[in-house]
């Protein structure tokens, strides 16, 4: 039976170790397709244009936004995040699983647009961790850090709009749950409904054969 590709929208606070756990996930499983957005932050050292983000000027982006080229953008710490159209549909028509690593804003618009979307959200095993790892990071200033850390209380409440958790304590677990989850979410009878209705028909025109 011909699989077709799920729209997987993982968002989690900044230190959550969401980005190293997509970057897993792509290594190491088949069928899957990263998303890279499209920002109007500078790129941190090491960052690579297309790879980690297409960094753009806001007048680039603010273009990209009017001629309808972003499926969801939205506004975070001071700039611009959105994610490109063209790659996503590409890639749902080849029956990939399209990963896109998003903040909450975007997640929800994501959901009521593409409402068979699923969402999963990646948390720390504590807070003190989630400071920790940003601080390590070493590459934000302190009032950077900061507003991330006042975001992240805010994207707190909203977590009880997404479909399913990720503790992200230990990251060869962590990869195999979230795998795990986009597995199970392929398996809903909601969205076999053809492949049900088929074995049912065929059921019939047997029980009928055999009269
Ligand atoms: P960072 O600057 O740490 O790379 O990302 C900041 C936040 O923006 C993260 O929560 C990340 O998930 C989110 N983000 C990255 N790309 C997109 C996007 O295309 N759309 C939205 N809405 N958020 C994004």
């Amino acid at each position: 039976m011909e699989r077709k590709g799920l729209l997987i929208v993982v968002s989690g606070f900044a230190g959550s170790g969401k980005g190293t756990l997509m970057k897993r996930l792509v290594e190491d499983y088949e069928g899957y397709a990263l998303s890279v957005s499209m920002t109007t932050r500078d790129p941190r050292p090491g960052e690579v244009y297309g790879r980690e983000y297409f960094f753009v000027s806001k007048e680039e982006f603010e273009r990209k936004i009017e001629t309808g080229g972003l499926i969801e953008y939205a506004s975070y710490v001071e700039n611009y995040y959105g994610t490109p159209r063209d790659y996503v549909e590409e890639q749902m028509a080849a029956g990939k699983d399209v990963v896109l690593e998003i903040e909450i804003q975007g997640a929800l618009k994501v959901k009521k647009r593409f409402p068979d979307a699923v969402l999963i959200f990646v948390l720390p095993p504590g807070v003190e961790e989630l400071y920790r790892r940003l601080k390590n990071r070493g590459t934000e200033t302190e009032d950077v850090i900061r507003k991330r850390m006042s975001r992240a209380r805010e994207e707190a409440g909203a977590i009880g709009e997404y479909d399913y958790i990720v503790i992200n304590d230990e990251i060869d677990k962590s990869v195999r749950t979230l795998h795990g989850l986009i597995e199970a979410a392929h398996q809903t009878t909601g969205r076999n409904e053809e492949f049900i209705r088929g074995i049912r028909n065929d059921l019939e025109q047997l029980w009928k054969g055999e009269k």
